[in-house]
């Protein structure tokens, strides 16, 4: 079983461990720098962005993780995880420090002018359009979407319909995977899968 951490400084650390595990691989917890030399692959929770870049200083985790993943080490990030694995984000606090993983432009909050969580049923690229396999339940809670995206960046799934239809909301860099939304609170593991499979290859 491949070892994959979860950032565990804040968020939702416990579903994603839950998920992966169910998913096919071992999960650390992550709060020492130590420990990220164990690890195959990161996922960074959702929470609250400015939060976790804050206390990724205070734990000395900044560099060495923004080290291990320009090695190329797989990442995934889920609400503020994306937040976290971006080049550009808008509206945040000026002070708020990014890992720069993936080159996307995040918008924080981007929803929330028209409602802060809602639900939806989405397509996902390389899940969803294997044959009999159901739409995807995605939870958005005060989430980003991607604004804009540099040309090596694949885009995995849109909001189907409704205000902000059409905006980027899944996303994958070479061995970097963000959603906008939260598959670990659904149950369903398809999203922990394609993840466990990056880290596998
Ligand atoms: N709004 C949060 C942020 O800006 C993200 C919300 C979430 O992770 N559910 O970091």
């Amino acid at each position: 079983r491949p070892r994959i951490g979860v950032l565990a400084l804040q968020g939702d650390v416990r579903e994603h461990v839950h998920a992966l595990e169910a998913s096919g691989a071992d999960a650390l917890p992550i709060r020492r720098r130590s420990e990220l030399d164990e690890i195959d692959g990161i996922v960074i929770p959702g929470g609250e962005s400015t939060t976790m870049s804050k206390l990724l200083g205070i734990f000395d985790l900044f560099d060495p993780l923004a080290e291990r993943l320009s090695d190329g080490l797989p990442a995934y990030g889920s609400c503020a995880g994306m937040i976290m694995l971006a080049s550009t984000i808008l509206d945040t606090r000026p002070d708020a420090r990014h890992l720069d993983a993936l080159d996307i432009t995040v918008r924080r909050n981007a929803f929330g002018r028209q409602v802060e969580s809602f639900e939806t049923d989405l397509d996902f690229v390389g899940i969803t359009d294997r044959a009999g396999a159901q739409p995807m339940r995605a939870v958005f809670i005060r989430a980003p979407w991607v604004e804009s995206i540099s040309p090596d960046v694949e885009v995995l799934a849109r909001v189907p319909e409704g205000p902000a239809e059409g905006r980027i909301v899944a996303v994958r860099q070479g061995n970097v995977l963000a959603t906008s939304f939260h598959p670990e609170v659904t149950g369903d593991r398809r999203v922990h899968e394609y993840f466990v499979q990056m880290v596998r290859r």
